[in-house]
């Protein structure tokens, strides 16, 4: 059983329509990116799986069990985190306060994320643990996004851009944070336009246009799929 699965997920802004038939699964332990052109529909699917914007029609499973119609907080407390494109930390709180406001579902987890482990694994946010939210630079706000959102403890994280904006050695340490998170056992569905990044982190990715998707497969096979990567990811 997969631990994330969408079945047949059609999502509509209004009367538009933006998600196709999207089926995709996410298998424990597992890194799927996600990868599409801005506009090709990511975000949507992951605010389909969270209930920002509830599928018109389809299905979505959690650990075998139907998420769709529950509340996103429902949703989260399940234990998917969803870390949104504008990586917003709370700018007048300090990290290590950004990161004591969110701690839950402490007791559900075998192995549950504490402020420690947090500095451990990501010494950084330890360096700058009293400096504010609104000081930190582009890539430090983006590592503590994503380290709130672990504070919560999710099962399956759901990135959405991290590497956006940010300077290529940023990147690479955003890619080792995610093996690094990985190896903690969080299962990451990871949304990029950074084919590049996605290879570096990801076994398996899904490539996504017009609210559809196109490519199913291995990431070692999709970096040499000139085709579809012309088609559909070439800007
Ligand atoms: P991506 O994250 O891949 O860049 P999005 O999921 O944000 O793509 O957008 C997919 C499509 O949905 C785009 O055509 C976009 O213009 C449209 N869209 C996104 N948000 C809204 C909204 N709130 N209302 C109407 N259309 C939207
Ligand atoms: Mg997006």
């Amino acid at each position: 059983m997969p631990l994330l699965e969408l079945k047949s997920v059609n999502t509509f802004y209004g009367r538009s329509h933006i998600l196709f038939d999207v089926s995709l699964s996410v298998e424990k332990g597992e890194v799927v990116s996600l990868i599409g052109r801005n506009g090709a529909g990511k975000s949507t699917t992951f605010r389909s799986i969270i209930g920002l914007t509830p599928p018109m029609s389809g299905e979505i499973l959690f650990k075998g069990s139907p998420v769709n119609g529950l509340k996103p907080h429902q949703i989260c407390r399940r234990g998917v985190g969803f870390v949104p494109e504008d990586r917003r930390c709370f700018p007048d709180l300090t990290v290590r306060e950004n990161l004591e406001v969110v701690a839950r579902r402490q007791k559900e987890t075998a192995s549950p994320w504490t402020i420690a482990k947090v500095y451990e694994l990501f010494p950084r946010l330890g360096e700058r643990e009293n400096n504010l939210g609104a000081n930190l630079s582009g890539g430090e706000q983006q590592m503590l996004t994503i380290c709130r959102t672990l504070m919560t403890n999710p099962e399956v994280l759901l990135l959405d851009e991290p590497s956006e904006g940010l300077a290529p050695i940023i990147v690479k340490m955003l890619a080792d944070m995610i093996v690094e998170i990985r190896n903690e056992g969080v299962t990451v569905l990871l949304a990029e336009q950074n084919i590049h990044f996605c290879a570096n982190v990801s076994d398996r990715g899904y490539v996504i246009d017009k609210g559809a998707l196109r490519y199913c497969g291995k990431m070692s096979d999709l970096v040499t799929d000139e085709e579809i990567k012309e088609k559909y990811l070439a800007v």
